[in-house]
Formats: C-alpha cells, structure tokens, sequence
C-alpha cells in the first residue's frame, strides 16, 4: 500500500484525486487550509480506514512519512486568487518549497499542480511545453501566474540540485462536479446562472477562448504522469482537451443544456484576460497515451446534474 499526500484535497480537483487514489487500494492523507475547499468534497471519505484528514496550510512546514506527494494547494479561480494575492504567490514559492522540502526529507516522488496560466496571454497557439509564454510579471494575475512559474522552478531545481524525483503537470481548463457554486470560473458562473434564472455573463465580446477537460479525464492524466518514469519524466507536460471553445459557444451551450432562454449580458474583460487557449498535447499523448474521452456536451450535462441539487437547496 502506497501513502500519498494531497495539499489542496479538500478542493475540486483534490477530492476527485482523492477519489481515485482511495478506490486504486492507496492510503490518503489529505491536507487544506480550506481557503476555497470544503470538508464536504470529502465528507464521504472521512471514516474510511485509509483516508486522514489535517487542517494544515503549507505555507507552514509538515512532516508526514509518505511515498507520493501530489500538491494541489492553491486557489484557482481569478476571483480568489486575486482576493489576497500575497497569499496566493506565498502559496505557491513557500508553499511548494516546503512540499519539496518534505519530499526531499522523506524520499517521496513529488507532482506540482502547474498550469497553462504559465503560458500568459499566449502568442504561440496551441500552446507546446516548449513556449516560454507571454506573462506580465505586474499586473493582477501575476501572483498566480508567476507564483506558478516560480514553482515550475523550484521543482526543476529540487530535482536538479537535491534529485528530488519531480513531476509537472500544466492543467488546462477544468471544470465538473463539485466546482464550488461561487467559484467565479466560466463554467460554474454560467451553469449557476443558468439554474438559479440569472442572465449569463460574458466578458468583453466573448470571443476570448479556452480549452475545456472533464475531471475524470485530468485526474486519469495525473495517475499516468505520476507512475511515468521516461527520460523526460521531470519535464512538464500538458493535460487538457484540445477542443477550443469561445465564451459565447460555451453560454450558447450551457443554455441549451439546462433548457433555458435567460440573456447573455456582457461586463467588461478582465485585465490580461487572455485572447486564446490549447494545448498541444503531443508530448502527453505520446509518454502516457493519455487522450481525453468526455466532450463538453456530455461533461456539462454532469456538471448540470451535480449543480442542480446544490443549487436548489439554496432557494
Ligand atoms: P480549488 O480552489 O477548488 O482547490 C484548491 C485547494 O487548495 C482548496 O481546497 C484550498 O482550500 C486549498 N488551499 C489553497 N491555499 C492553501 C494553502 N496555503 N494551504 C493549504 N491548502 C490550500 O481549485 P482546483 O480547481 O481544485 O485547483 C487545484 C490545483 O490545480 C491548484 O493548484 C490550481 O492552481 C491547479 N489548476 C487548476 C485548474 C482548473 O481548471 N481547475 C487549471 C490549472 C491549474
Ligand atoms: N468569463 C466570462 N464570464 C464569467 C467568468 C469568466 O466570460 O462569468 C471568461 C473570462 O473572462 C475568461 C474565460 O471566461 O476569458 C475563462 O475564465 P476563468 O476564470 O474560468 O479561467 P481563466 O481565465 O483563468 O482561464
């Protein structure tokens, strides 16, 4: 039986992790300092003989013995990333520094949770691991962004310097049940919209796209990621749905999926809100033979199915 710790468990992605890690025979250690987690993505594991639950943020240091260490913890939603950016950029450098400080202590093999935000407002498209990406190190994202490459460093350096036996994953776009209802990403805005009769809201034009992946779908990447051991298993590599979608496609659909005929309004764009996004899942296709299987249509209609509930129960 392996040990693994999730940071960040307690999140949307963490829990559909600890999920997968709980049904494959591992034992769980699952760590959130709650920030935009719940105990209730993970209520229905709380009990069970091989999962533990620590309220711990990894700004400060752990110890715990384990085998893997998966570090998932950092908000990802503009809207809380954004709301104490100092916190989030210490989040993700002392954070992840103290993750890899344990991994390095306990010989654990360690997996970054990265992102295609690490791309910026991309002018190389789809986006390789190759491309340096297109950052403002100033601006309002900045502290999730750079905070990301910062931490895409520290691994790089860990392994280099410590032999530290890393993983980078660069996540694209996901969505699916258990998004929180006040996340503030697209799809949960719109879906929310869609079922509590609010007008859908677009930002600028709707033009801008993004590249949707259904959380199973990821979660199935992170596990391959993790046992692949090939020369270049330290490099990053990307993991998203390569099917590109504008944000007035994604309202249009989100509306014909619940069955409503609400408005779209537009607010205005975000700063460095960026125009365009895939990912070129070449390297990840030919390491893991990883593909994603959920198209959005059957992903939302999932999504649709676990917001329905949970928004009515607010009425
Ligand atoms: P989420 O906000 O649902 O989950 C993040 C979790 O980390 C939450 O449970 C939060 O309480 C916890 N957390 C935040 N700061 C912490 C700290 N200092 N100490 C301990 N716990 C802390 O978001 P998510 O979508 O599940 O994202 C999980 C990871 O994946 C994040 O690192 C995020 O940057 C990355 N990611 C997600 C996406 C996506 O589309 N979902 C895309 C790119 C990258
Ligand atoms: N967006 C939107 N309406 C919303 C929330 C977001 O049009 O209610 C847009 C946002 O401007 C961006 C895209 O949807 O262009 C994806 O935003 P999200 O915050 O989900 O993720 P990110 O920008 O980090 O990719």
């Amino acid at each position: 039986m392996r040990r693994v710790l999730v940071t960040g468990g307690a999140g949307f992605l963490g829990s559909h992790l600890c999920d997968r890690l709980i049904a494959r025979g591992d034992e769980v250690v699952c760590l959130d300092n709650f920030f935009t987690g719940a105990k209730t993505n993970v209520g229905h594991l709380v009990g069970h003989p091989r999962f533990e639950l620590i309220r711990h943020d990894i700004i400060e240091p752990i110890l715990v013995e384990v085998d893997w260490v998966f570090n998932l913890a950092c908000p990802a939603s503009p809207i809380h990333y954004q709301y104490n950016p100092i916190k989030t950029i210490k989040t993700s450098i002392l954070g992840t520094m103290n993750m890899l400080g344990l991994a390095k202590r306990v010989k654990a093999r360690f997996f970054q949770a990265s992102t295609s935000e690490v791309y910026g407002d991309p002018v190389v498209h789809p986006q390789p691991e190759s491309y340096w990406g297109n950052v403002n190190p100033i601006g309002i994202r900045s502290c999730y962004d750079e905070g990301k490459r910062c931490a895409e460093t520290l691994c790089m350096d860990y392994h280099r310097s410590n032999g530290v036996d890393t993983r980078i994953v660069r996540i694209f776009n996901t969505y699916g049940p258990r998004m929180a209802l006040r996340d503030g990403r697209v799809v949960s805005n719109f879906v929310m919209q869609a079922l509590s009769g609010k007008p859908l809201t677009v930002y600028g034009e709707g033009n801008q796209t993004r590249s949707f992946c259904y959380c199973d779908d990821l979660v199935e990447g992170f596990l391959r990621l993790m046992e692949y051991e090939g020369p270049d298993c330290h490099e990053p590599h990307n993991i998203g749905n390569p099917g590109e979608f504008t944000m007035l496609e994604l309202a249009t659909l989100v509306k014909e999926l619940t069955g409503t005929s609400l408005p779209i309004v537009h607010e205005p764009l975000p700063a460095d809100d960026p125009k365009q996004r895939q990912p070129d899942i070449a390297r990840t296709r030919k390491n893991l033979g990883w593909e994603p299987k959920t198209a959005l249509r059957e992903g939302l209609q999932k999504t649709i199915a676990d917001f329905r509930p949970r928004v009515e129960a607010e009425r």
